[in-house]
């Protein structure tokens, strides 16, 4: 959206107060982040009746799910934009013509792959059965936007890293989950567009890419592409200008052989994985319609720690999930002892009306699920601990970011075991005379100190 309004002559500025025209990208995947999305409107909107603003604009997932009652409820919101229909940022702000005028439109409408369509006809991305209860989103229209190589593009990230979409939509039938009513269903990019854009990227300075889609390991698949996540990340990791390549969201049962092979055999491609798992007892995997359990992902976890060397290892769960016994969240914390995760994140269930899960009985008190989701978290406190420890002394590359969010005193950056923005931070503290530390620049580093989930080091 910043990309096409800046095409079209718009000036973009950060400072809300500064800004004649303000748009809120929303975000409506569980309840809190529906809140936050709520409050940013209505602090904005303060912009507009008592400041400089004229127009106020609200896209994205929460526009998806709750369209008509924004409109409603938030009478200082002047449009609105879904998730579907980016272009039409353009005639929201009034700052280009609408979208029908123009003859170079991004929308693109792949075919679906099979999976998706057999999930269609079970329901999955109907939104009608909502509508006539809460569902006030775009009924009936499944967004089909995927944006490509010419779609004009600011990065919101510093110059050295920048996120390339490499899919959008899921096809997967999770039922705690309503991103594929609001996302749509899963489709990927062309290859060749994803490859232009890391190149061009790359030319103007970005060394880190990170891959993101909400199933990142279905990438091709609706192409007929086998591995085709494998093979991209072979192209990319053949871009001369860029440093580190890596992906997030894995689907568990959809990591193969050959995607590990790529990983370990490119040194461009960070040993890292990012694989939400969600749950390890059997039993509620099944009644989330994800499958496996603890078994089955301790095998897989030691494939990938056996075929990728120095493997870091990223996981979330859900804690709290309906009719979750105690003897089910043992399970969990059993198997978290077990897998010693490098970074893990423990997420309280949301209850999602639209979701299958909603009417599911038994659900846990708001107060059950958070001890349990500090229990989780206290136990992976001290896994992180010593693995942390563990590294105290050996060195690594570093990605200096620049000075630190805590302490003007100390610089900050990342190693390729950390991804951007999720993960803990690397302290700088020390660095020879000789050196003057830049933001965006990699350094050899040694690590001098560890904490929970933080390190400290020098730069060499
Ligand atoms: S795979 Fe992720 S995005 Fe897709 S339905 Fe499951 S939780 Fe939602």
């Amino acid at each position: 959206m910043m990309g096409m309004l800046a095409r079209a002559g718009a000036e973009l500025t950060r400072r809300a107060e500064d800004a004649d025209i303000i748009v809120v990208n929303t975000c409506s995947f569980i309840e809190s982040a529906q809140q936050e999305s709520v409050n940013t409107i209505l602090e904005m909107a303060g912009h507009k009746t008592g400041g400089k603003a004229k127009k106020l604009v609200v896209a994205g997932c929460l526009v998806e799910r709750f369209r008509d009652q924004i409109r409603k409820d938030i009478p200082e919101v002047d449009a609105v934009v879904g998730t579907g229909e980016l272009e039409n940022i353009l005639a929201a702000t009034g700052v280009a013509p609408p979208a029908s005028t123009r003859s170079d439109s991004p929308f693109v409408v792949l075919p679906s792959r099979p999976e998706g369509d057999a999930r269609a006809a079970q329901g999955r991305f109907s939104r009608e059965k909502w509508a006539q209860e809460s569902w006030t989103g775009a009924v009936g229209d499944l967004p089909n936007y995927l944006y490509d190589d010419a779609t004009p593009r600011i990065l919101a990230t510093p110059g050295h890293m920048a996120y390339i979409k490499i899919a959008e939509g899921c096809d997967h039938p999770c039922t705690f989950c309503i991103i594929p009513q609001l996302r749509g269903q899963f489709r990927s990019r062309r290859f060749e567009s994803v490859v232009a854009e890391a190149d061009r990227l790359a030319q103007s300075g970005v060394r880190e890419i990170t891959l993101i889609g909400q199933d990142t390991t279905c990438y091709g698949e609706d192409f007929g592409l086998k591995d085709g996540l494998a093979l991209l990340l072979e192209k990319l990791a053949a871009i001369e200008d860029l440093r580190w390549v890596r992906f997030l969201y894995a689907y568990p049962n959809k990591i193969t052989g050959k995607l590990l092979e790529t990983i370990a055999q490119h040194e461009k491609i960070c040993s890292y994985m990012d694989v939400p798992l969600q749950h390890a007892s059997a039993s509620v995997l099944k009644r989330m319609k994800r499958g496996g359990g603890a078994d089955v992902f301790l095998r897989s976890i030691a494939k990938m720690r056996r075929m990728v060397p120095d493997l870091t290892l990223r996981t979330s769960f859900i804690v709290g999930f309906p009719g979750e016994t105690e003897k089910e969240f043992e399970e969990l914390c059993d198997f978290v002892r077990e897998a010693k995760f490098d970074w893990m994140g423990a997420f309280a269930y949301s209850d999602q009306d639209g979701a299958d899960a909603y009417g599911l009985d038994k659900k846990l008190s708001p107060r059950e699920i958070e001890r349990r989701r500090k229990h989780l978290m206290g136990i992976q406190r001290q896994i992180s601990k010593k693995k942390k420890k563990a590294l105290v002394g050996r060195e690594f590359d570093l990605l200096l970011e620049g000075e630190s969010e805590e302490t003007e005193l100390l610089l900050e950056g990342r190693t390729a075991m950390h991804a951007p923005e999720i993960d803990g931070k690397v302290f700088v503290n020390d660095f020879p005379e000789e050196i003057e530390p830049h933001p965006g620049q990699f350094y050899r580093c040694q690590i001098t100190e560890a904490h929970d989930y933080d390190l400290v080091a020098k730069i060499l």
